[in-house]
């Protein structure tokens, strides 16, 4: 492992200091972490942790989301920029001011409310990366609704599910949207979902883009542009809620089984990511925010959304492919709209990776101070290879829909510290983070010891409340007692060094067990992408009836010319075992290497390990209503069969 950002002295007291008071003096640390928020009526109690493992955070007090992403910054910024629309779908590209910005919320709000939704209410939002999905967000928060995002990738079946566990009285959605050029009609894919699901919202509220048909059913729906327009300039003032009032709910990704539909709060919410924004994203208002995720995910929610508009920063909402119409488009956007903050996740940065680097370097990057990336295990020649091109710190961060927020990071914002390649950094100030045996669950004390992530409670505010409707499921799934305490499960693999960095090592179901020993799929992929001509790998493990199990891997090449007869596969699947043999040992030696043009992944980018490892078994691959692009799997499906 080797440092990707100049040194400080590692794990001097400054970090150590802010993340123990964080946890040793919790109630004190968060008061003043509160500060950087408006409350409407100050809380009482800093966190009611009196019911285990039911965190309430800063109880008593009244707040508003949408009053402090946009009222709040309307006394010294109305006129800078709020949010940057861009679509290189449509070839749109429109800017709202922060002045702009409240009047379009209160418009959105004000139609929300003439067709009866009060607090309380839930609203879905099942819309393309538009303006408008922000301002319905911003307006059901704004008037106490809760908003329940449904990823506008999904189809009926998926999307139906969602509105039978929200229950939502108003659905907002939109004629289409669009996927590298192609239009992808979002009212029959709807229709079909209220059709499927047995919970009927009582309004749906349409906005036309004019890309596809969007027949309206009399009585039920209706033109968003319409309704605007009998609103306008209606003044709608932000309905303050409790602390604990939710906020929203929004689905895990499926990546290992059903998604589960996470709760989140506001006051402990709007406090966390503000304070995220200063001590991890050193984000300052008036500059640009840009992440490249899609509001259907945590990301476009604590980063597209909520967190640079809390801090004052204008945010990117970019429609569109990271490669169309050319593998440049988000550097240019970089420097047209001086960008200082990216996020991004490793799968895109594995996308740009097939392409020319002077797509990257031709720009003139000068704004820009760190690129920030999470969702899945950033692989070392990945996060070699963008450091070299962008030469900025390349910060890994990770966490989970549950936690909003995240777990491990370096906060450069706190003490500039080092990242180390391969370890997302140390444990975030407010997690209380610790490795646990997985067969005893004692906690691991010392270093280099491989244990599940776990976090003790009360989970830092923030993250989920409860599973939507559930409390038993959020209980059951998520805490294990130990005695005298609580702790919530990431389950997740990890180790930590002897400076207090993370390493995580996979899930906890991607351990595979060969001949008696335990392999995270996860080393064996590090390894194996290291060969040169890799672009990305799966490793699953496979039943075997002499070995337990063994691992199978599935490769996609960086150029496949290289690969175009048998010869030229079985020569590079020989020499990757070897790479394996050397690097892990021979026990760790995939039985076969197997190359594919793309690999079965969740609509988030998130490979489908349990899905390969399922079609491998010859079992059936259950729910993939999450899954990207089905032709992946029958590319295996086939190779397997051939
Ligand atoms: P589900 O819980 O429904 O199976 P999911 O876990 O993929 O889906 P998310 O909440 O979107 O849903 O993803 C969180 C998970 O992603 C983490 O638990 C971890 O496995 C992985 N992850 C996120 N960031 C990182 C990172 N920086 N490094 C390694 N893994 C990461
Ligand atoms: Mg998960």
């Amino acid at each position: 492992m080797s440092a990707n950002a100049p040194s400080t002295t590692a794990g001097s007291s400054g970090y150590a200091e802010f993340h123990r008071r964080s946890i040793e003096d919790r109630d004190a640390f968060w008061t003043e972490q509160a500060q950087m928020v408006e409350w409407q009526q100050p809380f009482t109690t800093v966190c009611n942790y009196s019911n285990p493992p039911f965190a309430r955070w800063f109880e008593g007090g009244l707040i508003n989301l949408c009053h402090n992403a946009v009222d709040r910054h309307l006394k010294d910024r109305a006129d800078q920029n709020a949010l940057i629309f861009v679509s290189t779908e449509t070839n749109e590209e429109k800017t709202y001011t922060f002045a702009q910005l409240h009047t379009e919320v209160q418009r959105m709000a004000a139609v929300l409310q003439s067709m009866g939704v009060v607090k309380g209410d839930r609203v879905l939002i099942y819309m393309p990366m538009i303006p408008e999905a922000a301002f319905a967000m911003l307006a059901c928060v704004r008037i106490g609704a809760i908003h329940s995002v449904v990823f506008g990738g999904f189809a009926s079946v998926s999307l139906a599910s969602r509105i039978e566990d929200a229950s939502p009285k108003v659905v907002v959605s939109a004629d289409a949207g669009s996927r590298g050029g192609k239009v992808v009609p979002y009212k029959p894919l709807l229709d079909e979902a209220l059709r499927l699901s047995s919970h009927k919202p009582e309004r749906v509220l349409m906005v036309d883009r004019g890309l596809a048909p969007m027949p309206l059913t009399e009585g039920r729906d209706a033109d968003y542009a319409t309704e605007a327009a009998r609103q306008n300039g209606v003044v709608v003032p932000c309905v303050w809620v409790e602390s604990t009032h939710p906020s929203y709910t929004l689905y895990t990704s499926g990546t290992t089984g059903k998604p589960k539909g996470v709760q989140r709060d506001t006051g402990g919410y709007t406090v966390a990511l503000a304070a995220s924004m200063k001590h991890i994203f050193q984000g300052e208002a008036g500059q640009t925010y840009f992440s490249t995720s899609d509001i259907g995910w945590v990301v476009g929610h604590s980063y597209i959304v909520y967190g640079p508009l809390i801090a004052g920063m204008a945010t990117i909402m970019y429609e569109g492919l990271p490669i169309r119409p050319d593998a440049g488009i988000w550097w240019e956007l970089v420097e047209r709209y001086n960008v200082s903050v990216m996020f991004s996740a490793p799968t895109a940065v594995r996308v740009l990776k097939k392409y020319d680097s002077s797509f990257i370097t031709g720009r003139n990057l000068g704004s820009l101070k760190a690129l920030y990336l999470a969702g899945e295990p950033l692989d070392e020649p990945t996060a070699q290879w963008i450091s070299g091109v962008l030469g900025r710190p390349i910060i890994d961060n990770y966490w989970q829909t549950e936690t909003g927020w995240p777990i491990l990071t370096v906060c450069n914002g706190v003490e500039a510290a080092p990242s180390k390649f391969g370890s997302p950094g140390k444990a975030v100030y407010g997690y209380n983070v610790k490795l646990l045996d997985d067969a005893t669950g004692a906690e691991l004390t010392e270093p280099n010891q491989k244990g599940v992530l776990a976090i003790e409670g009360p989970l830092p505010p923030g993250c989920m409340q409860t599973v939507w409707q559930d409390d038993a499921r959020f209980v059951n799934t998520y805490w294990k007692s130990v005695p005298g305490r609580m702790v919530y499960s990431t389950f997740d693999w990890g180790i930590r060094d002897e400076e207090g960095y993370y390493f995580i090592l996979g899930r906890t179901d991607d351990v595979i067990n060969v001949a008696g020993h335990r392999l995270g799929t996860r080393e064996i992929e590090e390894s194996i992408s290291s060969h040169p001509n890799v672009a990305e790998v799966a490793v699953v493990g496979v039943a075997d009836q002499l070995k337990g199990q063994v691992a199978m891997a599935f490769a996609v090449p960086r150029d496949a010319s290289l690969l175009t007869s048998e010869a030229d596969r079985l020569k590079m699947e020989g020499e990757i075992m070897k790479r394996v043999d050397e690097q892990l040992g021979a026990v760790a030696r995939p039985a076969r290497v197997r190359f594919v043009s793309v690999l079965p992944k969740t609509r988030s980018g998130k490979l489908l390990r349990r899905a390969i490892q399922a079609v491998c078994e010859g079992r059936d691959p259950g729910d993939l209503t999450t899954m990207d692009d089905p032709a992946a799997l029958r590319q295996i499906q086939d190779l397997l069969a051939g």
